[in-house]
């Protein structure tokens, strides 16, 4: 008889929710992850640097647990044939794991909860990727907060050392079920290859959290933690992040607080996540839906400098810096009147960090249509935001060093008459004088 502890979006061993869990239930504990062809068919690109990024981890994982005679059951197909394949080849009695918030996820653990259900398992679920998930932190009304600044200040509120303490998952790790090696698919087998590409350290040092407040805004610089892709993948734990915040940052505690934010609005608000925006209304403004612009936004070719340097820092590298991020998003929404939905899965397909709940709320709030919207009149202006946020050009000279040669197209909009349409097509939609 053994438990299964179902791994998702929390690669690791350590301060891990769910994991602890199951190695207290008193039954031997046999880790699983399952490749899921769901979503790795709708994956256009072989090479996605994500893919290789959790192939990677799962590798370290297993030598990880090898150390104490365990290891990781590895499967690729679909989770409901998979978990077929699990319940016949072993004897599971119970199955942990830990909340997963997106639609396809929660779909998905509901099928497999009736699944096991059928078969007298129990599928017993935690909180672990968030500090605060679903319906913990609720305004004066019992509802779930849709404005940022209350929401965090509840949060903070309610923020103590019992939800930021580490759950102490590696002390109990002699409970992993003994094992001899398992089968472990080859990137190759599942149709992928490497995508050659390296990935930011999940250590940061106290320093840049301690001048997070002063560099953050300044893409040249260095001074934002890259934790995205650790977050998204749980190779790093929340709550010791959250600590190390409490410590060294407010601001960047802040942003923290932004991630649980978004997750609590997918979980409450699930329309978002399946392509309708925040405040209907604005699902009334008529895009202008150009193709050739939205393929010059995607190259970076705009003629906007910082715009252009953000798309090639995306399109190399898979980050983008979070100014660039709100610019470019920015443009494409209100200069170029692109449906933001476009740009949103453009994002989704390129940042190593993409993340339903994250990515949907920071395309709403620059197309204007979402939580904690700014509102619709203001429109950046990409020149301005250029000088004051990259005053001496070194992002732009960085990732757009054709800037000065005869290569650099011309502007494919003019600012002002861009300006003017857009607020034109938005008072139309949201009926405003
Ligand atoms: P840091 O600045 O060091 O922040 C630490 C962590 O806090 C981040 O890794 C992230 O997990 C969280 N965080 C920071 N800002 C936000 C925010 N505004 N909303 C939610 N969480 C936040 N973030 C994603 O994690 N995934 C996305 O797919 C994503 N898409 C975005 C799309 C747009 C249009 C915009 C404007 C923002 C998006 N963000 C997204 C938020 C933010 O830009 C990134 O989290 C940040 O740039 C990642 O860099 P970092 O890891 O160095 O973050």
């Amino acid at each position: 008889k053994i438990a299964i502890f179902w791994y998702r979006r929390d690669l690791r061993l350590h301060d891990n929710a769910g994991l602890y869990h199951a190695l207290r239930s008193g039954l031997p504990v046999l880790p699983l992850f399952i490749f899921d062809t769901h979503i790795l068919n709708k994956l256009g690109n072989k090479s996605d640097k994500r893919v290789t990024f959790i192939h990677t981890t799962m590798e370290s994982l297993k030598e990880e647990l090898k150390k104490h005679g365990a290891d990781v059951l590895v499967k690729y197909g679909a989770p409901e044939k998979m978990w077929e394949e699990v319940l016949s080849a072993y004897n599971v009695t119970e199955v942990y794991a830990n909340h997963d918030y997106e639609p396809y996820a929660t779909e998905r653990d509901t099928t497999i909860k009736t699944l096991l259900h059928n078969n007298q398992i129990p599928f017993k679920t935690y909180k672990d990727q968030v500090v605060f998930e679903k319906t913990e932190i609720l305004n004066g009304q019992n509802a779930p907060y849709t404005v940022f600044t209350p929401y965090s200040r509840a949060w903070r509120e309610k923020c103590n050392t019992f939800f930021l303490s580490s759950y102490p998952t590696v002390q109990y790790l002699g409970k992993l079920a003994k094992t001899d090696e398992l089968p472990f698919p080859s990137l190759k087998s599942m149709g992928f290859e490497h995508s050659g590409s390296t990935f930011p350290s999940e250590n940061v040092p106290d320093q840049l959290l301690k001048k997070y407040e002063e560099q953050r805004n300044y893409p040249a610089l260095k001074g934002t933690s890259r934790l995205g892709i650790h977050l998204r993948f749980g190779t790093v734990s929340i709550r010791e992040l959250a600590r190390r915040a409490f410590e060294n940052s407010n601001t960047w505690l802040n942003e923290l607080i932004w991630r649980d934010f978004y997750h609590q609005i997918l979980w409450n608000f699930p329309h978002v996540g399946n392509g309708k925006a925040f405040r209907a209304d604005y699902d009334r403004i008529r895009w202008r839906n150009n193709e050739h612009e939205f393929k010059c936004w995607c190259e970076g070719k705009t003629g906007y400098p910082l715009v252009d340097a953000g798309m090639h820092e995306l399109n190399e590298t898979g980050f983008m810096h979070n100014r660039v991020r709100m610019v470019t998003a920015s443009f494409l929404s209100k200069h170029l009147l692109i449906d933001w939905r476009w740009g949103e899965a453009y994002f989704a397909e390129k940042l190593l960090d993409y993340d339903l709940a994250a990515n949907n709320g920071g395309w709403q709030w620059a197309a204007g249509s979402g939580t904690d919207a700014a509102p619709y009149f203001r429109i950046f202006n990409p020149a301005a935001q250029a000088s004051k946020f990259d005053p001496r050009g070194e992002y732009i000279k960085q990732w757009v060093p054709e800037l000065n040669s005869m290569n650099y197209p011309e502007p494919i909009v003019d600012h002002k008459m861009a300006r003017e349409r857009c607020l034109k097509a938005y008072k139309e939609a949201l009926n405003k004088e």
